[in-house]
């Protein structure tokens, strides 16, 4: 693309936007093993630079690569198109209610953050990653992580009520839980957001759709997944069946991987702090599959965590400076 379109497009914005090859290079990864240049990099500052940006895309014909830490291991944030990188500037908690659970946040805020200023409330976001250091919500949210805690407390789309978003017209739209007359109120007008309820409806309304899906799709039981679109949450909904959980597309966009909106707020639910004394069971196995065949004797005795350490890490913590003093064990 011709260098003055990007230039002239940068100036348009109050946040930043960068195309010179150092930039791109540093965001031409992520975790994975992936690499691509991507076209530009942008920091948007507020809600108004994230739809220029997808006009600009629109017209240009280029994407959107939606990036908060950028530690996915599936080269999720990689690709030709703009990178847009809101751990800059969409890093606030805005609203915290203690009494009903749940906290409002912008999607740049790292999810230990997040923990850290909670605990003053008494309370705590219960998915945690391996990365939970530097990982954002948003990012939590695109992939549905989870980690060691999902005995407890599931998935991050397990806590998601609600997502304000910017959809592909430029239109702010805020995604949440709808009773059956609230989702059919939805399908009715013509919005973006109208026809995205309607196209839904249309798609999931038959029963042999249905039926297949509930057949293909992995079990419910089987807690860490995030197998593509999560359709199967929508299927289960009273907007397709007489009993079941309100309709919340909110379940389709955890784990959609920035494909189908931009995130720019959050609302999740939150526990109670976790009790502060812990008990640490570590067993030693000749193999992985003894290993393996162990760890459902210890799921009988409902522990809040259970973890593998394979000999990769155990390995690795010899050449760490803090790990290596742990290594007692
Ligand atoms: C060493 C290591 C260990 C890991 N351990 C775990 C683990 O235990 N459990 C686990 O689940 N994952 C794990 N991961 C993967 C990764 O760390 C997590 O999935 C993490 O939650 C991603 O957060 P992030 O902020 O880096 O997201 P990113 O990688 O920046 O983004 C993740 C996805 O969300 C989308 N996205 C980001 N922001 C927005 C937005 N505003 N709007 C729309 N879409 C958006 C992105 O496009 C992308 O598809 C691990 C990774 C590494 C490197």
């Amino acid at each position: 693309m011709n260098q003055r379109i990007l230039q002239s497009f940068g100036r348009n914005l109050e946040g930043e936007f960068y195309f010179d090859q150092l930039m791109r290079s540093m965001y031409a990864t992520d975790a994975s093993l992936y690499r691509d240049l991507p076209l530009a990099v942008a920091y948007p500052k507020n809600e108004a630079d994230i739809i220029k940006l997808i006009a600009f895309a629109q017209e240009h014909k280029t994407s959107l690569i939606p990036r908060t830490a950028g530690t996915s291991l599936a080269g999720q944030c990689v690709g030709k198109g703009i990178v847009v990188d809101v751990s800059k500037h969409f890093n606030q908690i805005l609203e915290v209610n203690k009494e009903e659970g749940w906290v409002r946040v912008q999607p740049g805020i790292v999810r230990d953050h997040l923990n850290h200023y909670l605990k003053d409330y008494g309370l705590f976001f219960g998915p945690n990653t391996a990365t939970a250091n530097r990982a954002m919500i948003g990012g939590m949210v695109g992939n549905s992580s989870c980690g060691s805690y999902s005995i407890v407390y599931g998935t991050t789309r397990d806590h998601v009520i609600e997502i304000k978003t910017i959809l592909s017209d430029g239109s702010t739209v805020t995604f949440g839980p709808l009773s059956k007359e609230a989702f059919r109120q939805k399908s009715i007008g013509n919005k973006l957001e109208n026809s995205i309820y309607r196209q839904i409806a249309f798609e999931l309304n038959h029963p042999l759709v249905q039926r297949e899906i509930e057949k293909e799709f992995p079990k419910t039981s089987v807690k860490r997944r995030n197998t593509g679109y999560a359709v199967d949450f929508l299927v289960s909904t009273n907007a397709f069946k007489q009993e079941g959980e309100d309709f919340n597309f909110c379940k389709l966009l955890a784990g959609s991987e920035g494909t189908l909106c931009f995130f720019s707020e959050i609302k999740l639910h939150v526990d109670p702090l976790p009790p502060s004394k812990n008990l640490l069971l570590c067993v030693h196995f000749s193999n992985l599959e003894e290993s393996l065949k162990a760890a459902v004797i210890a799921m009988k005795h409902h522990p809040r965590q259970c973890e593998l350490m394979d000999k990769i890490i155990l390995d690795c913590t010899k050449e760490n400076i803090v790990q290596r003093q742990n290594r007692f064990l």
